[in-house]
């Protein structure tokens, strides 16, 4: 039970594929109390759904858009009326047009890479800000990152660049928030077969260069970055902050 009487925010459950709910499984059973955060409205339903099946039936659900500062600090706000404090947050979140996962990078649209950052790496920031509000000292942060941020990865494009952003984000934040020893990591998970990979052109490529490639033969499961999740959020991983922790069977380490 590593992660017993600890209160652990989830963001980015749409539904059972999402990364955040491997993670959220695996929190559950280290024991965590989950306080889950979603955007669209079916996301929640289909969120809800999901809790009440797989036994979470009491776990707090909030509605947050991180395109707005405003419902971030609301939500959190409502976060500690019901909780009063946490010992982590789960940012699972990401969005670009799907138009521009694909084709030359310099199309990208001015409105679109904008997009992409504000939805996939500042978003890190405030939510990081208000988090750390009500957020216990030794607590911990997570993010989830791609290896496109360090590398060119086919029609990846402007997420690459939103996710480069996120990274250098991760360190930054890792500085403010390190004296109140609350740390913040990112996970550059593997491909995983989900609604937002999915948006990336040619993402069904992607598997078959990974298990051809990597040097563990196979593609990353989403209960092995849920378990990472686990270690990087409860207090086996006190030294670790700043980190891009891959969890990809290793393809990051590969040239030819
Ligand atoms: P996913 O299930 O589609 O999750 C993406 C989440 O982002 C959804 O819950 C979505 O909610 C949320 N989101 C989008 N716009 C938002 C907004 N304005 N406010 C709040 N939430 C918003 O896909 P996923 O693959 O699990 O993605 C989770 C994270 O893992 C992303 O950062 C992704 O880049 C990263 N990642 C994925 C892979 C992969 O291969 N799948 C690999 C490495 C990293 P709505 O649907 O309700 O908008």
């Amino acid at each position: 039970m590593l992660m017993a009487e600890k209160n652990i925010v989830v963001m980015g459950v749409a539904n059972k594929w999402s990364i955040a709910w491997a993670i959220a499984q695996q929190l559950k059973k280290a024991g965590a109390n989950l306080i889950f955060t979603y955007n669209r409205e079916k996301s929640g339903e289909s969120l809800r759904k999901l809790l009440e099946k797989e036994g979470f039936g009491d776990s707090t659900t909030i509605s947050c858009d991180v395109t707005s500062d405003e419902d971030i600090r609301r939500a959190f706000e409502q976060i500690k009326t019901i909780h009063s404090n946490i010992d982590g947050v789960v940012h699972s979140i990401a969005h670009a047009k799907s138009e521009e996962l694909g084709g030359n990078f310099y199309d990208t649209s001015r409105e679109g890479f904008l997009m992409a950052q504000n939805i996939s790496a500042y978003s890190l920031v405030s939510v990081s800000r208000y988090a750390s509000e009500i957020m216990n000292d030794g607590g911990s942060i997570i993010t989830l990152t791609y290896l496109g941020g360090e590398k060119v990865a086919q029609n990846y494009n402007v997420m690459g660049v939103a996710k480069a952003s996120l990274d250098a984000s991760v360190r930054y934040l890792a500085r403010d928030l390190g004296p109140r020893q609350i740390r913040v990591n990112a996970i550059s998970a593997g491909p995983i077969k989900t609604l937002a990979a999915k948006g990336v052109s040619g993402f069904s490529k992607v598997g078959d260069i990974v298990k051809e490639r990597s040097p563990m033969k196979r593609m990353v499961l989403p209960i092995e970055v849920g378990n990472t999740a686990v270690f990087l959020l409860s207090d086996m991983s006190t030294g670790i902050t700043g980190e891009i922790m891959h969890v990809d069977c290793g393809f990051n380490i590969v040239s030819y």
